[in-house]
């Protein structure tokens, strides 16, 4: 099935589109009616929460500043339980190296749970290229992969499609009478891939985390699909992000309690598979195989500069997107990316290039959002901000310069006036007499349509808020009259 679909280079065009669409708002509102808001709740049950938001963080600063070590002990014990490691150093290599364990077991299907990592690869176009049917069994990745899309969000891959739009796909690809019963359209969903997870030879997922300490993988699910896919088929494959590595068993307790709680507003998720190894006894459920593809694709690029490297500790929960006021608006696919939202607009340039998503460090109002509620602290605003520098600056091989000569001469002067306090002085006193053509009732902006006559890019600025007056005396001024 080919997926055609908007790219990062296009964002500002994509997300005029979105904005547009009053379908897709509709589909929107569910998350703050129901993410939001039942991960308030959620939080609330968990005791401490900034206490377990300190400790994840910690313990991921503790792994990604000695990631070598972590990898090597959680290779080391992975491979002693019976798994075998590969590693892909990009994209192309991890597909490669699942195609090559597809193809040595003569499968020309394979069943798919859902994985962050598989999207980033472009796996399922890799397997089609090679004439391997992919069938995604998470019911939003089922649908979207019906509809030949591309998830809009990291954990509900669907959030975009209003229930109309669903039970429309389905009269059309499956094959139903028309019904806006959901039970009825998950129970068709269930019946068409049980059927495919009895004839599937080969498993392929993602991993939540790596225990270095045991060698085993975890993987949190909902619908009992990840099971099947990891259970029933005689080969596994796991595509791992190398940031997914923790130190110890222990460690799950705080991530097992932030989690579900931040991405789903679950106090734990419906299963939860620990995967040490491959089964020891022919009657044990399990694969004959276990493959773990560690996936490095840019990650340690990232992990080699002090500030990026916190991007590495993000846990894939959503909340980010899910607080997002601009995410609110334009949705998923207007990044362009597999990883939309605050932490896409951070990782997606850094795994594939600045050149490829220059707008999307510029996605964000920097209001400071998705900081607040990223379970593992990650500073979204100070990443988006280095990397606006980074492409404003030229900084990278890759970035060059993009400052225009007038934005330039005016930030240096700018610069020049407010770095003094004279000039400073008389710039608020010039602005003062100036804003009597523009403001109204005590405000500049769209009411008065003057700015954007006088000077058209502040005019822009102003089209969709306003901005205050300055006030008739700064403190300085009181400060002098008060002491005289
Ligand atoms: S950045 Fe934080 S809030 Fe956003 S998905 Fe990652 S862990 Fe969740």
């Amino acid at each position: 099935m080919s997926t055609t679909h908007a790219t990062s280079e296009t964002f500002d065009r994509n997300a005029r589109a979105a904005l547009a669409d009053p379908v897709l708002h509709g589909a929107l509102r569910n998350l703050a009616d129901s993410f939001v808001v039942r991960r308030r709740n959620a939080i609330a049950s968990a005791g401490d929460w900034e206490d377990l938001r300190e400790r994840a963080r910690s313990i991921k600063d503790e792994t990604l500043l000695h990631l070598d070590e972590y990898l090597e002990r959680f290779t080391e014990n992975a491979e002693k339980a019976g798994s075998t490691i590969h590693w892909a150093r990009d994209g192309k290599e991890a597909c490669e190296i699942v195609l090559g364990l597809v193809r040595a077991q003569n499968a020309n299907m394979v069943v798919k749970a859902k994985s962050m990592a598989g999207e980033e690869i472009h796996l399922n176009e890799a397997l089609e290229a090679a004439g391997i049917e992919p069938v995604e069994t998470d019911l939003g990745e089922w649908i979207i992969q019906l509809a030949g899309e591309t998830p809009s969000h990291i954990v509900v891959p669907a959030i975009h499609k209003t229930k109309q739009q669903i039970a429309d796909l389905f009269v059309e690809k499956v094959g139903i009478e028309k019904t806006d019963n959901v039970d009825v359209l998950t129970q068709t969903a269930r019946r068409i891939l049980r059927q495919r997870f009895a004839e599937a030879q080969v498993g392929i997922s993602g991993v939540n985390f790596g225990v270095a300490e045991t060698g085993t993988i975890l993987i949190l699910e909902n619908e009992g699909n990840i099971r099947l896919t990891t259970s029933l088929t005689k080969t596994h494959i796991a595509v791992m992000g190398i940031e997914k590595v923790i130190p110890k068993f222990a460690d799950l307790d705080v991530f097992l309690k932030l989690l579900p709680r931040s991405g789903t507003g679950q106090r734990l998720t419906a299963y939860q598979s620990l995967i040490t190894g491959v089964k020891n006894n022919a009657d044990d459920i399990g694969p004959d195989e276990l493959h773990i593809v560690m996936l490095d694709n840019g990650r340690s690029r990232m992990l080699a500069h002090p500030l990026t490297r916190q991007s590495l500790a993000c846990i894939r929960c959503g909340a980010c997107l899910n607080a997002c006021p601009v995410y609110q608006q334009i949705g998923g696919h207007a990044y362009g990316s597999v990883y939309p939202g605050p932490i896409g607009a951070v990782i997606t340039p850094q795994l594939f290039g600045l050149s490829k998503a220059k707008q999307l460090p510029y996605a964000s109002s920097l209001c400071g959002a998705c900081r607040e509620v990223c379970p593992v602290k990650i500073d979204i605003p100070a990443l988006l901000l280095h990397l606006r520098s980074e492409i404003a600056e030229g900084s990278t091989r890759e970035s060059q310069p993009t400052r225009k000569l007038g934005e330039s001469i005016a930030f240096r002067m700018y610069s020049r006036i407010w770095s003094r306090s004279g000039t400073y002085a008389l710039s608020i006193r010039a602005a003062r007499l100036a804003q009597r053509f523009v403001a109204r009732n005590g405000k500049i902006g769209k009411v008065s349509g003057m700015l954007a006559l006088l000077v058209p890019p502040l005019g822009a600025w102003t089209e969709r808020r306003d901005a205050p007056v300055v006030a008739p005396k700064s403190f300085r001024e009181m400060w002098r009259e008060k002491k005289k």
